[in-house]
């Protein structure tokens, strides 16, 4: 349920209504949007006992109205808020707002050296993030599995090195603590969206969250996925489209540019594209990137690599260094023709 309110109520106007959906056995929140404040009510009510609350609240004078979520997503959903959210990872750095966020970064982690050459490269041609899987969720148990703790330290240095925050894969709920000091947002992969023991673990922690789509999930089972995240009380989420599993076979994946759109219109939650996992081939990754700008993400997260044929994972995908100065400079042109920006422009 959403309670809306005039533009300025009264703290005691608040505290009342909070109080009237928590005796109805909701959790409320309030928060304030520019055109008037906001408290939503989260939980089970019967029926007959919501009637009654909806027509008690729009009795009071300073309620403008009040609106129901008949969705199983809610606190995602743009009925709860209807400003696209910021989701800051650092001062100055944050995604949803009109400058788009650029990620960049090897597939894998796989030497101290590889990592902090190819994020200065990046940083260089205006990535404002590293990103390098050290923990790697591999469909073969015989392929390069990451380095893992040892990559995780690799991170910490090179964004220490760099200046760059880090975003990286957690796969299981009980390696967090581990990720604490090194990780800035944590990446949930494609295979781990529906994983709910590590969705509610990482709604817990105070540290936005990378959600990628399930390569066979719906945008309403994304939708779903975060709501599982916000719930538990972390509400930096942002979105990545990555693709889906459908027919075609010429590409890895299909890069669902409708996502993009439709994902803006249901949620208020950041979108970005991973136009790389997208399509599993180098060249077309420059082509969907401004294809994906143009349909209105808020930012892209992009596999590059010094020597795309010799990367332990995801080669065929990868960018080179030289490749990602052009999509920058590329996606400069098509971010102003949409009205946003680079933050290197
Ligand atoms: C990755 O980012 O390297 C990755 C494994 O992505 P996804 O979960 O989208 O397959
Ligand atoms: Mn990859």
């Amino acid at each position: 349920m959403i309670v809306i309110l005039e533009r300025h109520p009264s703290s005691t106007q608040i505290a009342d209504v909070c109080r009237m959906l928590a005796d109805s056995g909701l959790d409320a929140s309030a928060w304030q949007e520019p055109a008037c404040t906001v408290i939503g009510g989260i939980g089970t009510i019967e029926a007959g006992a919501r009637d009654a609350l909806t027509e008690q609240l729009e009795h009071l004078s300073y309620v403008d109205c009040v609106r129901q979520i008949d969705k199983p997503y809610r606190m995602v959903s743009r009925e709860w808020k209807n400003e696209t959210s910021l989701v800051t990872v650092r001062d100055g750095l944050a995604f949803g707002g009109k400058e788009l966020v650029l990620i960049a970064g090897p597939c894998s982690v796989e030497s101290h050296g590889q990592l902090l050459r190819t994020a200065r490269e990046v940083k260089k041609h205006g990535a404002q993030m590293l990103r390098g899987g050290a923990f790697k969720p591999r469909t073969s148990p015989h392929f390069f599995q990451g380095l893992g703790l040892e990559g995780l330290q690799y991170l910490h240095e090179v964004s220490l090195e760099t200046g760059l925050p880090v975003v990286t894969e957690v796969m299981d709920a009980q390696d967090l603590d581990m990720f604490e000091t090194t990780a800035d947002m944590f990446q949930i992969g494609s295979r781990n969206m529906q994983n709910y023991s590590l969705l509610k673990a990482v709604g817990k922690r105070r540290k936005p969250v990378l959600l990628k789509r399930g390569m066979s999930a719906t945008v309403d089972e994304l939708l779903q996925a975060a709501e599982y995240v916000m719930s538990g009380g972390n509400a930096a989420v942002v979105l990545c489209e990555r693709g889906i599993r459908t027919f075609e076979t010429a590409t890895r994946n299909t890069l669902d540019l409708n996502a993009i759109p439709l994902l803006k219109r249901l949620t208020h939650l950041p979108v970005i594209v991973d136009p790389s996992h997208g399509t599993g081939l180098s060249e077309l990754v420059i082509p969907m990137s401004l294809a994906a700008i143009a349909a209105g993400a808020d930012g892209l997260i992009v596999e590059v690599h010094e020597e795309p044929q010799k990367a332990l994972s995801d080669g065929r995908q990868s960018i080179t260094p030289s490749e990602f100065s052009l999509l920058v400079e590329r996606a400069d042109a098509v971010a102003c023709a949409v009205g946003r920006r680079l933050p290197c422009s």
